[in-house]
């Protein structure tokens, strides 16, 4: 038997690599939009999100990337909070994209201080959105999520947030939290091979993202709601991921979320 125990990609139970071995089908197909439909109003569940959800075919650094050219412009300010290497890297994806980004760092280890946030955002006023991980993979060590979005909020900031490695592990409250911008990727704590990536996307992101100059094509959140209406993606997507999420979902429902959250506590200890 297995006994992977990196962050991801995590191993797979038999169901779901018995679901991805099926033959493929139109992706522009019937059996396919019933498919998308089940699978993002089910994703939906784990995000805790009345939202958009859209499905990426992409790894999730692809859907950090995605987050930012839709809500932002080149020259808009972006305060990125970092606690590690995956903090690092959405504000690096930020500047290759020409964001002003004011790099807000916390030693290794530990976990980003919400008011250091707020005092930031006060003396950054072109601040437009701050960036946060929710859990830093490379450290182990999980943001107070419910702190840092009320300070973001109460700022009336855009909130991007890399929950890549922690939506579905941990508890996570998208709307609760008022996040505009979600990110998490199958290969994590879904227990389905990598190629899936998800975001959420708020009213205020879709505001910002009428605004929104960075170049994009690939990554448009545009058009991947107008075809998400008509069950579909705007390109080829990983029917096989598909197939393995889609039991994968019933299985995390069947166990219940509370209980996939509590175990992952107790492993974590
Ligand atoms: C895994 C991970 C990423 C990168 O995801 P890829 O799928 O490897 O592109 C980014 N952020 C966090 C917190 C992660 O755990």
């Amino acid at each position: 038997r297995v006994n992977l125990r990196i962050p991801g990609p995590t191993p797979c139970p038999d169901y779901v690599l018995e679901a991805m071995s099926r033959q493929m089908i139109n992706h522009r197909g019937p059996e396919f939009r019933e498919m998308i439909f089940r699978v993002t109003e089910n994703l939906k569940k784990v995000f805790q999100t009345e939202n958009d959800l859209l499905i990426l075919t992409g790894s999730g650094t692809g859907a950090m990337e995605a987050a930012l050219v839709n809500v932002l412009s080149p020259g808009d300010g972006v305060l990125s909070v970092s606690v590690g290497v995956f903090g690092d890297r959405f504000a690096q994806i930020a500047e290759v994209y020409g964001a002003s980004v004011t790099r807000l760092s916390f030693t290794w280890g530990t976990a980003a201080d919400p008011e250091v946030i707020r005092k930031a955002i006060e003396e950054n006023p072109d601040i437009k959105a701050v960036l946060i991980t929710h859990n830093e993979t490379s450290t182990g060590v999980t943001n107070d999520m419910a702190a840092i979005s009320k300070v973001v909020k109460e700022a009336g900031k855009l909130l991007l947030v890399d929950a890549i490695s922690s939506l579905s592990s941990l508890p996570f409250y998208t709307d609760q939290w008022d996040c505009d911008v979600v990110i998490s990727g199958s290969q994590k704590g879904y227990m389905v091979p990598p190629g899936l990536a998800f975001v959420s996307v708020s009213a205020m992101a879709w505001e910002a993202f009428k605004e929104a100059k960075m170049p994009r094509f690939y990554w448009d959140f545009g058009r991947a709601k107008t075809y998400l209406e008509r069950g579909q993606n705007p390109w080829t997507p990983a029917v096989s991921v598909f197939y393995g999420l889609d039991v994968a979902l019933e299985g995390m429902f069947r166990e219940g979320l509370e209980n996939i959250y509590q175990r992952h506590a107790r492993i974590g200890q």
